[in-house]
């Protein structure tokens, strides 16, 4: 398929850009951007569960050549992490920026600076598109950004890459800024939600939000190149003992969203952070385990997706101390 000119920018020129801006940022005085509507007022820096005030925080900025081949491309995927989180995975790879808030204070950023790293992704780096990593409790700072960021020339797709667990308000004001959603399915038990991310009502609010992306973008739309213009991807990290619910959500996937959706199976799985000192998380995927997801595809007629390879944790764990880049460059993935 022919690219087509992003959506945001025909929002900005009818001044649906600007508005949506400001209306989100105000939804900062009594902070809702989240489902965990913690009420504090970001706009003074009032800090609730995401530990996160009004400047937008940048972890790091870097080409991204380990996500799905319709992200990455071959010029790589423009990717700025986001500090801090509104989930508290015992297990997250990503646990020195999404965990450590004290570190983080120090990568606050104005929205101008932020707008100058889509740029330089897209200019100076010739990334295929924006793709923001952890943004749920970033929204408004992101939409300021990229309104800022349009009239200097960004033409990219941006790329929604969450944990799942956002707001529908706050992905309806993304409805058309947003091209492509990036979206992991977790759980099928709020229990192990509960005990493993702090999360009470995850399999729910990941639910809506995955129907709520899909309503506005669809199935998974390329280029005559194999890059994404368009569409939702979900994401499904397989965890050793079933703690994923992997029939449970891929069978809810297939039949309440649709068994063409785009599925990116991750095996990815490494004890990371505080996982060692959890029994039931403290090892990695055995082959039977992934295997039986493997099944599962073929039962459900999945059939349009990827899936990582068994040696994934060797090749996908990051290091946000590394010099310059926080992944080692080889990733492989088949599809
Ligand atoms: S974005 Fe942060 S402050 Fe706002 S509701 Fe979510 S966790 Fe709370």
């Amino acid at each position: 398929m022919l690219k087509e000119e992003p959506e945001y920018i025909a929002l900005y020129r009818s001044g649906e850009l600007a508005r949506r801006a400001r209306t989100l940022e105000a939804r900062l005085r009594s902070c809702d951007i989240c489902p965990r509507e913690c009420g504090v007022n970001r706009l003074e820096d009032e800090m609730g569960f995401c530990h996160s005030g009004y400047l937008p925080v940048v972890a790091a900025v870097c080409a991204h050549h380990g996500e799905e081949p319709a992200i990455s491309g071959d010029r790589g995927s423009g990717t700025i992490f986001l500090g801090n989180c509104n989930l508290r995975c015992a297990y997250c790879q990503n646990h020195q920026i999404s965990q450590d808030h004290r570190a983080q204070s120090g990568n606050q950023i104005e929205h101008h600076a932020l707008a100058g790293h889509m740029l330089y992704l897209q200019n100076e780096l010739g990334c295929h598109n924006i793709n923001f990593v952890s943004p749920s409790h970033f929204v408004p700072q992101l939409v300021k950004a990229v309104l800022e960021a349009v009239p200097l020339g960004l033409r990219v797709p941006l790329v929604y890459n969450t944990s799942g667990y956002d707001s529908i308000d706050t992905l309806k004001a993304l409805d058309g800024i947003v091209s492509i959603y990036l979206a992991d399915l977790r759980y099928a038990s709020n229990r192990w939600g509960k005990k493993f991310s702090q999360v009470s009502d995850y399999v729910e609010r990941a639910r809506d939000a995955i129907e709520e992306m899909y309503r506005q973008v669809g199935n998974l739309v390329v280029d005559e190149g194999g890059v994404a213009q368009r569409g939702l991807i979900v994401r499904h990290l397989i965890l050793p003992n079933g703690l994923a619910g992997s029939r449970e959500s891929l069978a809810w996937l297939a039949d309440e969203v649709s068994p063409a959706v785009t599925v990116s199976i991750m095996a990815q799985y490494y004890p990371a952070h505080r996982a060692p000192q959890i029994p039931l998380l403290a090892r990695r995927i055995t082959t039977g385990e992934y295997e039986e997801v493997l099944g599962l595809l073929d039962e459900l007629g999945m059939e349009n997706g990827w899936v990582q390879e068994m040696d994934a944790p060797d090749t996908y764990l990051p290091d946000f101390a590394r010099e310059g880049h926080p992944f080692e460059p080889a990733m492989n993935r088949r599809k």
